[in-house]
């Protein structure tokens, strides 16, 4: 059985503080800077830093971390970023501009490094309320206590952290939640946007799945990417530290991270007709065995994700990882299942700069493994209904490092959103599903 949840006085508070926030930073210049660096110069008020409010606006910040402009509301997905620098090298942007950012709430899709990384310290610094796993909040509240006691952040007065200042973290799922059984709405974003949670399943390594042919093209990093793009200052502390350094990592000190792999995927609804939907994931696990990092399933808990994704509002924008734990035995299938059971429109790849498989340069062989993936399980097999090519999403694929911080924007309100004449993503039928999940 799913219960749905209501996370209510959390967001309520989050709106409020973002609020505050937004009067406060009118003619803020370092706050208008990073909005135009990650959203465009096009579509960011040059005087108060407001975005525009009649798009949604995408912005890829490496891995699976993406800046998002949900009509003018700025919240993080994940906090992480790849070869994050003391200046701006191969990775185009330093913390300081996620910080001048000033998102009003960070999204956490699991807890590991390179997800969870610096989410204590731009909560923090800005008042962002975080959503994530019980397990993860514990760990959050812990990252601050530990950077609130770190010379090389406290000695600095732009990286300071106010003594008195807390993590305002919201527990998504409860600890030790099974994947699939608690469907939670989220209020950061009312009264614009319904946002629902599940936990999923983390990507593991399982054997061999014989059902689809061999996936075996080579992923390898562009070799020229050493020479073209030299390593600069790391923002993480070599011994002496050297300046500007400083240690943001998540779960250091903390012993075994709990909310390591407990996985979440979060869908925004817009509220207003054509309720444009957005699916971020950060992790994409084993949904045939029912098997993940940290959840050692059956194939039950697979088919129940699989049920609860095909009964969601339609997805239209699917963010997803193209690089998984499972890439070794079977490439990118898992990927390709979330996808079948979502059948968003378009989809956007992520995990492609850090990982098991992805790395800086991995980029676009990775993508010609997704295309040999969807190729492969085309056609229906044993318990597989197949996917055909004319149902698969238009591919938007990103390339590191030219589309770090770059803005990707769509029209909520674009009739390709509500296409009543197409079978595959009745509009009527969305209506019905978001009264059903987003009803107060
Ligand atoms: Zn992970």
């Amino acid at each position: 059985m799913m219960a749905l949840h209501t996370r209510v006085a959390a967001g309520a508070l989050a709106f409020t503080l973002a609020a505050a926030a937004f009067a406060r930073n009118e003619g803020d210049a370092a706050l208008i800077a990073a909005r135009q660096k990650f959203f465009g110069v096009e579509n960011v008020d040059v005087v108060t830093g407001a975005v525009a409010k009649d798009k949604v606006i995408l912005s890829w910040l490496t891995n699976t971390t993406y800046a998002v402009s949900v009509r003018g509301r700025i919240v993080l997905l994940d906090t992480f970023a790849t070869r994050l620098e003391v200046a701006p090298g191969r990775t185009n942007f330093v913390i300081k501009d996620m910080v001048d950012l000033k998102p009003e709430a960070l999204f956490l899709g699991h807890g590991h490094f390179d997800h969870a990384d610096n989410a204590a310290y731009i909560a923090a610094k800005t008042g962002a309320e975080i959503f994530a796993s019980q397990e993860t909040c514990e760990v959050m509240r812990f990252d601050l206590e530990r950077m609130k006691k770190d010379p090389l952040i406290q000695g600095n007065a732009v990286t300071r952290i106010d003594p008195a200042a807390t993590v305002s973290c919201t527990d998504v799922t409860t600890t030790g939640s099974v994947p699939g059984t608690q469907l939670v709405r989220l209020r950061a974003l009312e009264p614009d946007v319904c946002i629902l949670a599940f936990r999923h399943l983390h990507s593991v390594l399982v054997p061999r799945d014989p059902d689809f042919a061999a996936n075996t093209t080579p992923v390898v990093v562009d070799p020229r990417d050493a020479t073209l793009f030299p390593i600069g200052i790391r923002l993480t502390p070599f011994n002496p530290p050297l300046p500007g350094q400083m240690d943001l990592r998540s779960a250091i000190g903390f012993g075994p991270n709990p909310g390591g792999p407990v996985a979440i995927a979060y869908q925004f609804v817009l509220r207003d007709d054509p309720h444009f939907t957005l699916l971020w994931q950060n992790s994409a696990g084993a949904l045939k065995e029912g098997k993940g990092n940290g959840w050692d399933g059956t194939p039950a808990d697979g088919a129940r994700l699989v049920a609860l994704m095909r009964r969601l509002p339609h997805t239209d924008v699917h963010l997803a990882p193209v690089s998984t734990a499972n890439y070794p035995s079977n490439a990118l299938r898992d990927t390709v299942m979330y996808q079948e059971a979502l059948r968003p429109k378009v989809f956007l790849p992520g995990h492609h700069t850090t990982g098991t498989i992805g790395a800086e340069g991995s980029s676009a062989p990775l993508y010609v493994s997704l295309l040999k993936q969807m190729s492969l399980m085309e056609a229906p097999v044993a318990q597989w209904p197949g996917f055909p090519r004319s149902e698969w999403p238009d591919i938007r694929w990103t390339t590191d490092p030219t589309d770090y911080a770059r803005p990707i924007a769509f029209d909520p309100k674009e009739r390709s959103w509500r296409r009543d004449d197409d079978s595959r993503w009745p509009n009527w039928d969305k209506q019905n599903r978001v009264r059903q999940f987003c009803s107060n």
